[in-house]
């Protein structure tokens, strides 16, 4: 019996092709027809994550081995490392990479469709597409696996989740522009990952300034305001203020795009529902605290593909419970795999970015990277926004996470 895949951007064209080359039968279903489209992603990698991770060579558009920090108050701070400590992908590359490798185990790839519904039943799932021109598909799988990001598409709407009231979810909303520069503009952002911080730039977020190949750069924002904040300037003014700023709003805009991030702070959610298992950004593993996802989304799917693979050799007289029950491990050996440190990262954002809105926050903020210049090297501040390793700071850390400062 087949497993259907909904969404193929990292996390579902992972899954796709671990299950394929343990001899499943796989159909991946994706909306977009051309990876390059809507590549909203700046793709900011760890370097540990490209051999943990298998991530494809040809995805990298460059290496970094700097961190620079623009503080409330536009006082530049710079952290700098002998060795790579990370990338910048090309996320439509990634796609592409991700796409084929699918392709080479025999996945059966359907893009350009799109997956509508499903009605689980005891046995098997009904899976509703609609392809290009408006045809319309039923397929008839085992098990089908949401992996359409943060929309959660299917699991969203295919029944009510498990009661997640002590828990809550954090919403961002980012824009990017990839600009044209040349040596001169480029030079001063190259080898680097550079972030903007304090309302005085974005109010409840942050910008970005990210090099790529050729002499081009991301330049984006994201913000994750509370709930129901109102009198918001449009995204695109602060994006314009920054390029203004920086000086780089005379340079070509080659594209732009955006998108969420939308991850739950405990993720409560119930990650399998019938037929329906949730895997990547659907079941909030995108980090909030740096808007960084892929690497979590593809850890995700190496978790679940060899439960799913477990769950579809189940014989088929076998009892209900004992097919389902590989799946039920999921939530668990997952939130294992993200380790301990996950929700106080989560913690963190939401204290971090819902109340990044006037000149106390600022002062705060700026007393914090003040001291991390003077406490951190360019691997320690790696290790804090990559692996969430606070404890090291804790006694600087700690009032800032209970606002007692
Ligand atoms: C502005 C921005 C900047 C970011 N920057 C970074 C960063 O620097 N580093 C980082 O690691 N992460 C970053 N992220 C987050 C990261 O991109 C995501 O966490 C990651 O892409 C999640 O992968 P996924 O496979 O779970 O979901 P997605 O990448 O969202 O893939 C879901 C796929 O499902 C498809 N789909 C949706 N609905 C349907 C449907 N009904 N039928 C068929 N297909 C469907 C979509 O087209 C898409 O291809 C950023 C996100 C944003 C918005």
């Amino acid at each position: 019996m087949t497993v259907l895949v909904a969404g193929a951007g990292p996390a579902g064209a992972r899954l796709a092709q671990q299950l394929a080359i343990q001899g499943i039968s796989v159909i991946l279903v994706e909306r977009l027809i051309d990876p390059q489209t809507d590549a909203f992603s700046s793709a900011v990698v760890p370097i540990q994550a490209l051999a943990d991770l298998s991530i494809p060579d040809d995805s990298i558009s460059v290496r970094w081995k700097g961190w620079q920090l623009f503080d409330p108050d536009g006082i530049k701070y710079q952290w700098w490392s002998q060795r790579d400590l990370g990338v910048i992908l090309n996320f439509g590359s990634l796609r592409q990479q991700l796409w084929q490798k699918a392709l080479e185990v025999g996945v059966e790839f359907l893009s350009g469709w799109r997956v509508k519904s499903v009605l689980s039943s005891h046995e098997w799932a009904d899976v509703e597409l609609v392809g290009p021109n408006g045809l319309h598909q039923t397929r008839r799988v085992r098990w089908v696996v949401d992996a359409t990001g943060h929309s959660r598409v299917l699991l969203g709407s295919s029944a009510p989740s498990k009661p997640f009231n002590a828990d809550l979810f954090l919403d961002g909303l980012g824009v990017e522009w990839i600009l044209q520069g040349d040596q001169n503009s480029s030079t001063y952002w190259r080898d680097r990952v550079s972030f903007f911080l304090g309302s005085q730039w974005i109010p409840y977020g942050y910008g970005w300034i990210f090099p790529m190949a050729g002499d081009q750069l991301k330049v984006g924002i994201c913000r994750l305001p509370p709930p129901l904040t109102d009198h918001l300037e449009p995204l695109s003014s602060l994006l314009n203020r920054l390029l203004l700023k920086t000086q780089l709003d005379c340079l070509p805009v080659l594209d732009r795009h955006g998108g969420v991030v939308r991850s739950s702070i405990l993720r409560r959610e119930a990650h399998v529902i019938g037929r329906v298992i949730g895997v990547g950004d659907a079941v909030s593993t995108a980090n909030l605290l740096g808007g960084e996802g892929i690497r979590h989304a593809l850890v995700s799917a190496d978790v679940l593909a060899p439960l799913l693979v477990e769950a579809c050799c189940q014989p088929s007289n076998a009892s209900q419970s004992r097919k389902i029950n590989p799946l039920l491990q999921f939530e668990r050996q997952l939130r294992h795999r993200l380790g301990w440190r996950w929700n106080l990262s989560g913690r963190l954002a939401k204290r971090t970015w819902w109340g990044l809105c006037d000149q106390k926050s600022d002062r705060r903020l700026g007393s914090l990277i003040n001291a991390l210049s003077t406490s951190a090297n360019a691997e320690d501040l790696s290790r804090l926004l990559f692996d969430y390793r606070f404890e090291r700071y804790g006694l600087r850390f700690l009032p800032y996470l209970m606002g007692w400062r």
